[in-house]
């Protein structure tokens, strides 16, 4: 998508963050874009999901925004060098609080003359939000800084005991162990703090103590931060909208439906694993997108028409049976599809030598489990071309007949033996479509 650098590019340079009106107007221009200015038949919030929780990956603008305010916040934490220049001037506005060491204070900084700088900002703004997202309290945790600190102050003033900070003592972590405040004689063995310490140590215990509950303290942080830390460029961005991508790990599948007309009760793995079969089919982005509309139910059924108003009756007028034109019974039980489905099948295990069950588990949505790794691909790829041929002739389901399946499924063929062809894999072409190919032919 050509939009996405261009606003990547804007979301890096002005630190400022649009409206919501903003990117809800940007949004709402994709969907009309996508579905022609019709309703949208699958949410773009789906649609900007993860493969493999039934989305598309299109671009959550949003995301992407966050995204790239937190990588300021990554190279606060771990500068390179070709950051320093931009830095020294973040750490002028923030005086003697180190930059490093904003991520891990409260949102009291606002009022703090830091908090003026829009870099600054906008870039913390975007972490409190990623904190929120990911409910990840870190006020306190082992990295809170205690030394000019505005959530540690004395009678309104930060603190700063330099020889200690000397001694490396800069982070909760170093203070409390195991719940408990480091003792006086500890503090001396493991940093040797001069034994003349031994009033600025009472201080900072009672501050310490009285602003964080000793009773509560957690000082673990949560994995979402501990993953963010761990990041590191190069790609950081894109490593940064896929962490934000992760949080919501739902899969987004009318997965009840399913599950109720195909009579099965399957876990989260078997359903992520259906939305990756589709991008195993071939690279036809056409045949992935109609395993990706099936899966997702957008074809318009007669019970459909009827709820919608369009129809006089919501009762099936390819058959004799009577019964609701409900999804499953439009793309399954409904006679000539049915009867269509069964030769499909026949003829697929006697192409290939083995045996394709006519089943709406691995026909309709593609579950691969009990295949034969080596003929899956392909048994995916015909079974899909199945699906193309029912959808050409869903108003006329009488009309579905095998000629029109083999026409599309050796179209298919001979593009795939030209793409084959254009990247010198002939080779491997053969190996896989040949079966079919002497068999049909
Ligand atoms: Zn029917």
């Amino acid at each position: 998508m050509m939009v996405l650098p261009k606003i990547n590019y804007l979301f890096s340079l002005i630190p400022n963050k649009p409206p919501a009106a903003w990117f809800k107007s940007l949004d709402s221009n994709i969907s009309q874009f996508l579905w022609k200015n019709k309703p949208s038949r699958i949410s773009l919030k789906t649609l900007q999901k993860p493969k493999n929780n039934g989305g598309l990956e299109l671009p959550n603008f949003y995301n992407y925004f966050l995204a790239n305010r937190l990588q300021y916040i990554s190279k606060w934490i771990k500068p390179d060098l070709l950051d320093s220049p931009w830095l020294d001037l973040e750490q002028a506005f923030c005086r003697k609080t180190k930059l490093s060491d904003l991520p891990y204070i409260s949102s009291n900084i606002k009022r703090h003359d830091t908090f003026k700088s829009l870099s600054i900002n906008s870039s913390l703004t975007a972490w409190w939000e990623f904190l929120k997202l990911t409910q990840s309290p870190l006020i306190p945790c082992k990295l809170t800084p205690i030394w000019n600190n505005p959530d540690i102050c004395q009678n309104k003033k930060v603190l700063n005991f330099t020889s200690w900070r000397e001694k490396g003592i800069k982070n909760l972590e170093h203070v409390i162990k195991e719940g408990n405040f480091i003792t006086f004689q500890e503090l001396i063995s493991e940093y040797g703090i001069n034994n003349s310490k031994f009033l600025e140590y009472q201080q900072l215990k009672s501050i310490i103590q009285e602003r964080f509950n000793p009773n509560q303290l957690n000082l673990e942080i949560s994995t979402w931060v501990t993953e963010f830390l761990n990041l590191c460029a190069p790609k950081l961005l894109s490593k940064l909208y896929k962490l934000l991508l992760k949080f919501d790990d739902s899969i987004s599948l009318p997965i009840a439906k399913w599950e109720r007309d195909l009579s099965i009760n399957q876990d989260q793995s078997f359903w992520t694993e259906i939305c990756s079969n589709i991008f195993k089919i071939s690279k036809s982005p056409n045949l992935q997108l109609i395993q990706y509309k099936v899966l997702h139910r957008v074809h318009y059924t007669g019970q459909r028409m009827f709820q919608m108003g369009l129809a006089q009756s919501n009762i099936c007028t390819h058959c004799t049976a009577n019964v609701t034109d409900n999804y499953l019974h439009a793309i399954w039980d409904c006679r000539p599809v049915q009867m269509f489905w069964h030769r499909i099948c026949t003829d697929l295990s006697t192409w290939l030598k083995c045996c394709i069950p006519t089943s709406p588990r691995l026909c309709i949505l593609g579950d691969i489990s009990e295949l034969d790794a080596n003929t899956s691909h392909i048994v995916l790829t015909a079974l899909c071309i199945a699906k193309k041929t029912i959808l050409i002739n869903w108003k006329q389901k009488k009309d579905l007949h095998i000629t029109l399946y083999k026409n599309l499924l050796f179209d298919h063929i001979s593009l795939e033996r030209m793409s084959a062809s254009s990247k010198n894999q002939l080779e491997e072409f053969n190996s896989l479509w040949l079966p079919l190919i002497n068999s049909t032919s």
